[in-house]
């Protein structure tokens, strides 16, 4: 269903849309716990320097390539893979759970979103189970994964950007069952209303990232020297291969 490929030492799936969602379903329907990385080349660069993070990423149940910079880098290496973003793909899993009737946990992203979040799920799916919000800016870690763990989720989304959200993931594969738990980023922002989206055609051409720097300047230090740094190391990679 998925090949799994290396770059630059860390996993990333091959793997469609669709067979990725079957992939995280299946997980649930099986009662087993699945953590979803959607890798950017932010992120990579961050494990370089983080043996942990690097170690959480290499044992994720699956990895998809979020942002086109990944999908540059499988180019390199000869590998064609459509991008699966994680607003999309966490959208996907929030109308897998209106129509399955899955329990649904959320967690990050400031009080006023997450309030105008579930606000805006329940309006839209009159049954969605949600068994769990909480803001992401808390400071008894503990308590907050407690409280998960005894309203027992079937997906969880984690919005409180990386690498929190893949650490505080990790440790709740420990403490659930049949959990699908996936790092979202600033998904809960977009999804509530607080952040727009690029526009259809910026996210066709692959352009999603220059959108944002453009809505959000402050992201330049994060993305530059990052971004170019990954390219050329992705050659250097390819070239190794
Ligand atoms: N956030 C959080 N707790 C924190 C730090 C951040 O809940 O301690 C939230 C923040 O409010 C935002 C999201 O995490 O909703 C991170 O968004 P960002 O745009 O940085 O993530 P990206 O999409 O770039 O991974």
């Amino acid at each position: 269903m998925k090949k799994r490929v290396c770059l630059q030492g860390l996993p990333v799936d091959i793997i469609s849309y669709d067979s990725a969602l079957e992939f995280a379903l299946s997980a649930i329907d099986n009662g087993e716990n699945m953590q979803i990385v959607t890798i950017n080349p932010e992120m990579v660069q961050s494990a370089k320097n983080n043996k942990d993070f690097a170690n959480i990423l290499k044992h994720a149940e699956l990895v998809v390539a979020d942002g086109v910079g990944i999908k540059i880098a499988l180019k390199l290496k000869g590998v064609s893979q459509e991008r699966i973003g994680g607003v999309d793909l966490s959208r996907s899993l929030i109308e897998l759970c209106a129509k399955r009737n899955f329990r649904l946990g959320l967690l990050g992203a400031k009080e006023e979103v997450i309030s105008t979040l579930v606000k805006k799920l329940k309006n839209e799916f009159k049954d969605i189970d949600i068994v769990f919000a909480h803001n992401g800016y808390f400071e008894d870690e503990n308590t907050v994964l407690n409280q998960i763990k005894e309203v027992r989720p079937q997906v969880l989304l984690c919005a409180l950007g990386s690498p929190k959200q893949e650490f505080i993931i990790y440790r709740l594969k420990e403490m659930l069952q049949g959990c699908v738990m996936i790092g979202v980023g600033g998904s809960f922002d977009v999804f509530a209303g607080y952040v727009s989206r690029a526009p259809i055609i910026w996210q066709k051409l692959g352009l999603e990232w220059l959108y944002r720097l453009i809505k959000q300047p402050e992201r330049f230090k994060r993305i530059f020297p990052t971004l170019p740094i990954f390219l050329f190391e992705s050659i250097i990679d390819s070239v190794k291969k």
